[in-house]
């Protein structure tokens, strides 16, 4: 799976594995970056609202790899919404990672003013400083309205999609648009006990893997991308290595039983979610 991409709607390459670095504390971000790069992740996943673009950004300084062997996203809060604010938003994102250009810049949360940083991130495209454009928790009227009513057409939107909330409907409408689908918690982080869920180890047992393997291996068949996060070095070994696996028809079918219909985590379309999340602001 390591060598594997896709390809998005620009026709720039994007790994389907990635690693995610929410909630990895600040003072271990460098030492969690650089493990994963030397375990053969190449593309890391942030957001300003993550507080560890700096330390993401001296480890990819400290590997010393190739900057085009790299795929960086960051992501734009709420609190830097609109035309102007999308640029300083951007500038200062970019400035933490020591960077020059991003591979992709997505809309965190679809709140504020989403149209005013559109536009802006639109042109921060056309001057090449980010390679692709996206979003975030965007539930589908959003998107479709988005897309209606702009040019650039969102390469991602990455949205929570696990086992136990599983998306197909809407992966299919995203597919429909051009926009590939990029999931966050892919283990649901560990929510409803999914390293333990019966379903889900039957299936590990019978391949001889792990479950964070099966979930990741089964997201990546559907087209999925993945960004699974850990700060254990050997778990960083484990999610990479599920290329090393093929599910069965069966083995889909029986996932596709466990799966809710509904959030683990924040209903965006609930009034609180908004002014929890629109109250919460990023400054230098
Ligand atoms: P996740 O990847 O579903 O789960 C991470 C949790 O699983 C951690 O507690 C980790 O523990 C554990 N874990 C990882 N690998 C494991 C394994 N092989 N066996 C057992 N436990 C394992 O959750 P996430 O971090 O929320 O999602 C992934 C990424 O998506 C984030 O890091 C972030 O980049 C992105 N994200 C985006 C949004 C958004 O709004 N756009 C929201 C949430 C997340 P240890 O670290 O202790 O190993």
């Amino acid at each position: 799976m390591d060598a594997q991409n896709v390809t998005l709607n620009n026709g720039v390459e994007m790994p389907i594995l990635g690693f995610g670095v929410y909630q990895v504390p600040p003072e271990d971000t460098q030492r969690v970056v650089e493990d994963a790069l030397e375990v053969g992740y190449r593309s890391l996943d942030t957001a300003a609202a993550y507080f560890n673009e700096d330390a993401v950004g001296r480890a990819i300084k400290a590997s010393g790899i190739p900057r085009d062997e790299l795929f960086i996203t960051t992501k734009l809060w709420i609190s830097d919404a609109g035309d102007e604010g999308a640029r300083v938003g951007f500038e200062r994102s970019l400035g933490k990672l020591g960077l020059d250009h991003l591979d992709l810049y997505l809309i965190h949360q679809p709140f504020g003013d989403t149209y005013g940083s559109w536009r802006t991130m639109e042109k921060l495209l056309a001057e090449g400083l980010t390679r692709a454009i996206g979003v975030s928790n965007f539930y589908p009227d959003r998107l479709v309205d988005l897309v209606e009513h702009n040019e650039v057409v969102p390469a991602i939107n990455q949205i929570e999609t696990h086992p136990f909330f599983q998306r197909a409907d809407y992966q299919e409408l995203l597919a429909s648009l051009g926009v590939r689908i990029e999931s966050w918690g892919p283990f649901a982080e560990g929510r409803n006990n999914l390293f333990t869920d019966p379903v889900l180890s039957e299936i590990a047992r019978a391949h001889d893997a792990t479950v964070g393997q099966v979930v990741l291996r089964w997201l990546v068949q559907r087209g999925v991308v993945v960004i699974p996060k850990s700060v254990r070095r050997e778990r960083m070994e484990e999610n990479f290595a599920a290329a090393d696996l093929e599910l069965t028809d069966a083995d889909v079918a029986a996932i596709a039983a466990l799966d809710t219909g509904a959030s683990l985590f924040i209903d965006h379309t609930d009034p609180e979610a908004v002014r929890m999340l629109s109250g919460m602001a990023i400054t230098d």
